[in-house]
């Protein structure tokens, strides 16, 4: 073996045994934030290290400060682990370093993007005919549905926003889900549309918005208007009624954006599909691969039903950028222009699944989030929301009572969770979604939780 291929098996040896270890590390562990920034600071190197040298010492400032997120009993935020056959397409994406901007640059990685978005967008019940960006994150995809529905909405009152932006441009009314994802907010901002003209949909109790609200909401419109749904609340895993609001978006010829970071993927098991029924009416959805297909990061889709205006308000074109399609290239639909090969592990991943494998993936983490919930409310625990997905709220009584038992919860080890606030209330939350999560996990979690709620005065 060379010098080059030691060091690339030595690295993924490192990674291996990480993974392999990974489930016995304490999920937290008490990280002396300085002794870490000494690690990584220090004076600028004055010359080389071997390769080796540098990767050694990588390995001894990053281990300590390392969370085990990738692991089964983290339950924090909504974070997936990373399947093998993932994992091991993204080290093989980094060694083949191709850019994945157009496919003059790499025919392979625009191949596999087109072929992984088609398996995608059948896994999720999205037309074939919608176009399909790979992104960094549901954020990134977020702000390009919405972008492609700035440009549509306006661009059917006569107004190019492409080339005129918003200065002197007809007024576009944003409608959202109350419980929205932050990353709308953001988008807005970025936009141009602002987050501050926002218009609220009032939800129910678990975070869905009622047809009748967005209808209320939409009576009497005309001109431009975007609405914006979701699938799969980030604290309670509620999806809106796709179908009806989508009509009722389309009655005022509105565009309808889906955020469904995690939860579209509902729509690929027969069980929960009906999460999402009328799914297929939507202008625009975002969702991750990083979080439920358990990708490493970072992977994600931004998809629109009419690719034309997907790339109209997304591409640019330069003298030296020649396509021979005429087909948007990977770097249209997307908010990058040089960016990393994503098709990869999308594709690796779905291969090693198969259909059943990503239905089985997400009626197990649904299962065992039903399992939390059963095992913490015969304990005596509240549970907060209505448990339709991967999700779980936890109530431990006052919010500072709460906030202890999540802290301490922390500081134990066995699992992490972390808390939020809900309607008013601190709660923890339970976010299931990693593909080596068993019973025994959920199990010792819930016994953990239940010991810490005792001690926790
Ligand atoms: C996670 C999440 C996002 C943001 O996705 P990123 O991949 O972190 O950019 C947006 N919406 C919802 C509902 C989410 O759960």
């Amino acid at each position: 073996m060379d010098e080059f291929s030691r060091l690339l098996s030595d690295a993924a040896g490192r990674a291996a045994h990480y993974r392999a270890t990974v489930a016995e590390r304490p999920v937290a562990g008490s990280v002396d934030e300085e002794a870490l920034r000494a690690r990584f600071g220090g004076p600028l190197p004055e010359g080389p290290s071997s390769p080796e040298v540098a990767v050694d010492r990588l390995v001894a400032a990053a281990e300590p400060g390392l969370v085990t997120s990738t692991g089964p009993r983290f339950f924090g935020f909504v974070i997936g682990g990373a399947s093998p056959a993932s994992t091991a397409a993204d080290v093989l994406t980094s060694g083949w370093d191709q850019n994945g901007f157009m496919g003059v640059m790499s025919p392979a990685a625009r191949a596999a993007e087109a072929g992984a978005g088609t398996w995608v967008k059948e896994l999720l019940g999205i037309p074939a005919t919608a176009s399909c960006g790979f992104v960094t994150g549901s954020q990134e995809a977020n702000t390009i549905g919405l972008a492609a529905g700035r440009h549509h909405v306006l661009s059917a009152v006569g107004w190019d926003v492409a080339r005129d932006g918003l200065q002197g441009a007809p007024r576009v009314r944003v409608v959202a889900n109350a419980e929205r994802h932050a990353t709308i907010d953001r988008s807005l901002r970025l936009l141009g549309l602002g987050d501050g003209n926002l218009e609220l949909v009032d939800t129910d109790a678990n975070g869905a918005v009622s047809v009748d609200a967005v209808r209320r909401a939409l009576d009497g419109a005309s001109g431009p208007v975007i609405v914006c749904l979701q699938s799969g609340n980030v604290n309670t895993g509620a999806c809106d009624d796709l179908r009806s609001a989508c009509e009722a978006v389309h009655d005022v010829g509105g565009w309808a954006h889906v955020d469904g970071a995690f939860g579209v993927w509902a729509s690929a098991s027969p069980a929960y599909r009906h999460l999402n029924v009328g799914i297929e009416l939507a202008d625009s959805w975002s969702t991750d691969a990083h979080k439920w297909l358990n990708v490493p990061y970072d992977a994600a889709f931004a998809m629109v039903s009419r690719p034309d205006v997907h790339s109209a308000a997304t591409s640019y074109t330069a003298p030296y950028l020649m396509t021979s399609t005429g087909d948007p290239e990977m770097g249209d639909l997307v908010l990058s222009s040089s960016r990393r090969a994503r098709g990869f592990t999308v594709w690796a991943a779905i291969q090693e699944l198969g259909r059943s494998g990503v239905a089985d993936l997400v009626d197990r983490c649904c299962s065992l989030a039903r399992r939390f919930a059963d095992g913490l409310a015969a304990g005596g625990l509240e549970i907060a929301n209505d448990v339709v997905l991967n999700q779980v709220l936890v109530g431990f009584g006052d919010d500072d009572r709460t906030d202890r038992v999540i802290a301490a919860i922390q500081r134990d080890g066995t699992c992490w969770m972390g808390g939020t606030t809900w309607h008013g209330r601190r709660l923890m939350r339970i976010a299931v979604s990693n593909w080596s999560t068993t019973e025994d996990d959920v199990d010792l979690s819930v016994e953990a939780i239940l010991r810490i709620a005792r001690e926790e005065f």
